[in-house]
């Protein structure tokens, strides 16, 4: 599966809907002008029809997931029993550090094929849920033996061909990943895929932007892996290098995601990950720093300060059993935010975006945490923090319905039993609070319908190939 399959015909350009969110809000009788290129060149509000054609239900901005690790769609599932050797009673040593042997074993036998296959699969889910664009922190590079591919590029450029079959917009994020561990410990039979020196990263990121460039879907950015696995020498040399290249693409990271990175970093270099980070690296708008869990009372407002996204995974994080992210105190912060499925233990914006209100009201035992004030609805603001955040730190022009955007959009039903009798931000409330089902109708991309009736043009081919993948995978691991 190497070629892109044809998608519904390109999206007339002209389309109106009764309702549809604007960056300031809900309007009426909205009529969209998409220009060739796939960009909205006029948005307004209070139009009449005309000859456009009229789509039902409620128009939203699509919504960018902003941290991926594609391949990890085929392993969930796979690490929900008891990994360690201490049994009831006698604790619990079960980690996101067992769970990363778990992974590294799983990663072994993945071949290009795998990747685009996989990467595909989740696209088309990641389209029918709601999102439009992803952030592809990718960092299989090698092959089994840690050896590059004929094409140094090789996993990347599957990946970015899954994306092209599946019509979601991508930022692909090449990551550097250097050494083992603190301390320069070397890389274990499990990293090797990952690790390449920052001459080669900077090579394949090169080349990744020079074959992308003039693609409107398609941005490159990079992805230091963390402060564990890239020490500040060769960080320092690949922002330069990158700066060379692009200096204005996305920077991501993890970061704080586990107290022991904390402790860790502090043992070995003196100081917290996001303190050191801040201090140590010109973090600004380019950045998104994922995760950043653990992090205190300083670290939270500094970041909110330096205007990076905060890349938060509640459904990995609460699978993980990483912590909690102190989002009413970065909330208050002023600080940016966005949303991402990372692990793939769901694919939904809405679980994601419940989960993070949820864990909030959990521990400070109170509701509509993230609401702005009183009569301020929760799911809009959700909503459009993500919205914006996911665009911020994907570095595309998207999240919004306005001209000079991509025409990225997602359509409810407001048909659908969740949203019976909604209006304005009620209809956001009830999409994230009200329910598991999907009132996702339609989804367009750059201009194409992309998902229509609930069903993508390629999926049943993607699915297929998908199956086939799965079946090898489990197969070889008996
Ligand atoms: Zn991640």
């Amino acid at each position: 599966m190497c070629c892109a399959i044809e998608m519904t015909s390109l999206a007339p350009t002209l389309i109106w809907c009764e309702k549809a969110l604007l960056a300031d809000g809900w309007a009426k009788d909205v009529l969209l002008e998409i220009d060739a290129a796939g960009d909205f060149s006029r948005v307004s509000p209070d139009a009449s029809a005309g000859d456009a054609a009229r789509v039902a239900g409620a128009i939203l901005p699509g919504i960018g997931n902003l941290h991926s690790h594609a391949f990890q769609r085929a392993a969930a599932g796979l690490t929900e029993r008891r990994h360690s050797a201490d049994g009831p009673g006698g604790g619990n040593a079960d980690s996101f550090w067992t769970w990363r042997e778990v992974l590294h074993s799983f990663v072994t036998r993945l071949n290009p094929d795998d990747q685009e296959a996989i990467a595909a699969q989740l696209y088309v889910e990641m389209l029918k849920a709601g999102y439009t664009a992803v952030g592809e922190f990718h960092y299989v590079h090698q092959d089994p033996d840690g050896r590059p591919y004929a094409d140094p590029a090789e996993m990347a450029v599957r990946t970015l061909a899954a994306a092209k079959t599946a019509g979601i917009g991508i930022t692909m994020l090449p990551v550097l990943y250097t050494v083992g561990g603190y301390g320069d410990v070397t890389p274990n039979a499990g990293q090797k895929r990952y690790i390449l020196d920052v001459d080669a990263f900077l090579a394949l990121v090169q080349g990744l932007t020079a074959t992308t460039q003039g693609d409107p879907n398609v941005r490159v950015g990079i992805a230091p892996h963390s402060v564990r696995q890239v020490p500040a020498s060769p960080l320092a040399e690949a922002l330069a290098g990158f700066d060379a290249i692009d200096a204005t693409a996305p920077i991501h990271i993890h970061i704080a995601e586990q107290v022991r990175d904390v402790d860790e970093h502090l043992n070995h270099v003196g100081a917290r990950p996001v303190e050191w980070l801040l201090a140590n690296a010109e973090v600004d708008a380019r950045w998104c720093l994922v995760h950043a869990t653990h992090v205190n009372e300083a670290e939270t407002r500094n970041m909110a300060a330096s205007r990076a996204v905060a890349g938060i995974c509640p459904t990995t994080e609460g699978n993980l059993g990483d912590g909690i992210f102190p989002f009413v105190d970065y909330l208050a912060a002023g600080g940016r935010w966005g949303i991402g499925s990372d692990s793939h233990v769901s694919v939904s914006p809405i679980e994601e975006l419940r989960w993070l209100e949820y864990v909030q009201r959990l521990i400070t035992r109170s509701r509509n945490v993230a609401a702005p004030g009183h009569g301020g609805s929760t799911g809009a603001r959700l909503f459009g923090d993500a919205l914006a955040g996911g665009a911020q730190a994907l570095g595309r022009p998207i999240g919004a319905l306005k001209a000079g955007c991509r025409a990225d959009l997602v359509v409810l039903d407001t048909n659908h039993p969740n949203l019976l009798g909604r209006d304005g931000d009620g209809l956001l409330d009830s999409f994230i609070f009200g329910g598991n089902t999907n009132p996702v109708r339609d989804v367009m991309v750059g201009g194409r319908w992309v998902v229509r009736d609930g069903s993508h043009a390629a999926e049943d081919v993607v699915f297929a190939t998908y199956r086939r993948t799965m079946r090898r995978l489990a197969d070889e691991s008996l």
